[in-house]
């Protein structure tokens, strides 16, 4: 076992703190607050390599590992969520789908366009009456000649109204349910596509949330993702992908809990003293310290898994459930040390709470990923290696079965 981070793994974490703290944080309480999505932020990730961060070179990538992906993701959301959430749609769900599953010719049309920041990559699963339960989908995708013709409304999508490049998921064939499900690259500038934004969201303000429709939207046969039937699998493996960065940036959301508190803690005076020094508020820091490094541990162990191009669904899942519930509670104590002015947006702890919960919910709510893992251990869930087989790392380009 070796917990040591190589160059490669000290530069990534080098560039992306850096620019998170140099490009975002002066601006984020401002956009945070304004519900404004800088998309400068994109060209920046986009330059650094950050966006293709774990493709081969020859799509466009830096060929760097999943580990890599994992520091990136933790560095980004320590300064702000919605900069990780970019990294978790572009690069997890969508680019890792697509590099999976996609053919030769799907991935140096769409896939390397993304891993060089040209195009901005989504992801849309989630319907108005489809969550949870995916296989309550209402799209439908109907063959027509050389297209399919899509029907329908994707809602709660990330970068729904900034991204160019859709893995989206419709019905071929409804009556067989799940094994009915099939994924389609789609473009905005298809006829018949429409986004929009929402607002009012409790977090991740500064980031793009949104819904598009897609009205007798034309898609190229060449787009199909994978065989037909295939799309709910591919969407799950391609959740094992966002999965991961999510609990590695909760991972970087609860480091940066602890870094408020420490400071705070060691500034604010209460009974003639730091209130450091008081045992019940060191406690509120030890649990954040002990959760930072459970998380990192598990993040890492997954990245290791997939590293290695082995099946990782309960280990992503495990990750990510423990994670974002750990970020939640990181940023409730955190809250609690700042007191009244932890309550207040003066401090940046009360936009950690409210960017922590999405999290809690997106990508396998809280309550599905324990029935998962609960699953798992009563032996009513195991899993089979997947075909085409998981691309791994230091040989991600290898092909296809
Ligand atoms: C900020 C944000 C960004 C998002 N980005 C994307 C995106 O980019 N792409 C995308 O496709 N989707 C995205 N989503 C949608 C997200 O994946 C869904 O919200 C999530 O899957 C849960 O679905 P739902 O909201 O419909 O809740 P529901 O599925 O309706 O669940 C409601 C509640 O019931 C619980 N529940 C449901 N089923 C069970 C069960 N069997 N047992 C116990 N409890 C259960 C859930 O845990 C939850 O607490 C995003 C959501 C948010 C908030």
């Amino acid at each position: 076992m070796d917990f040591s981070l190589t160059e490669d793994h000290r530069l990534v974490q080098k560039i992306a703190r850096e620019f998170a703290e140099r490009e975002v944080a002066p601006h984020i309480k401002e956009n945070d607050e304004k519900g404004f999505f800088d998309r400068r932020i994109l060209d920046g990730l986009g330059e650094l390599g950050l966006l293709g961060i774990c493709f081969p070179e020859k799509y466009g990538g830096m060929g760097l590992d999943y580990i890599s992906l994992a520091i990136a993701s933790e560095e980004l959301e320590r300064v702000e969520t919605s900069l990780r959430v970019i990294l978790s749609v572009h690069t997890g769900l969508c680019g890792l789908g697509l590099f999976q599953w996609g053919t030769e010719e799907q991935k140096v049309k769409h896939l390397t366009p993304l891993a060089q920041g040209k195009r901005i990559g989504a992801f849309g699963l989630t319907e108005p009456n489809a969550g949870s339960d995916v296989a309550a989908l209402e799209m439908t995708a109907v063959r027509d000649g050389s297209h399919y013709v899509l029907n329908g409304e994707k809602t709660w999508i990330s970068l729904a109204d900034v991204a160019d490049t859709f893995l989206v998921f419709a019905y071929t064939n409804k009556a067989a349910k799940h094994a009915g499900i099939s994924a389609f690259i789609v473009q905005r500038d298809f006829p018949g596509f429409s986004s929009s934004a929402i607002h009012g969201k409790l977090g991740i303000r500064a980031g793009n949330t949104g819904s598009f429709v897609l009205q007798d939207c034309r898609v190229p046969a060449a787009n199909l993702v994978g065989r037909e039937g295939e799309g709910f699998k591919i969407a799950m493996s391609c959740l094992d992908n966002g999965r991961f960065t999510v609990a590695a940036g909760a991972t970087g959301l609860i480091q940066a809990c602890i870094d408020a508190s420490v400071k705070y803690a060691n500034q604010r005076q209460t009974f003639g003293v730091p209130i450091a020094q008081h045992q019940l508020v060191q406690r509120l820091v030890a649990h954040m310290v002990r959760d930072v490094e459970a998380c990192r541990l598990l993040v890492y162990r997954a990245g290791w898994l997939k590293n290695r191009g082995e099946r990782n669904t309960r280990e992503t899942a495990l990750a990510k459930w423990y994670a974002t519930c750990a970020s939640f509670e990181a940023a409730s104590n955190a809250i609690q040390i700042h007191g009244a002015y932890g309550y207040s947006n003066e401090y940046p702890v009360e936009r950690y709470l409210r960017n922590s919960k999405g999290a809690v919910i997106y990508e396998g709510s809280r309550e599905i990923l324990e029935i998962m893992i609960g699953s798992y251990a009563l032996g009513l869930r195991q899993d089979k290696p997947v075909n085409p087989p998981l691309p791994g790392w230091p040989d991600p380009g290898k092909e296809a079965d």
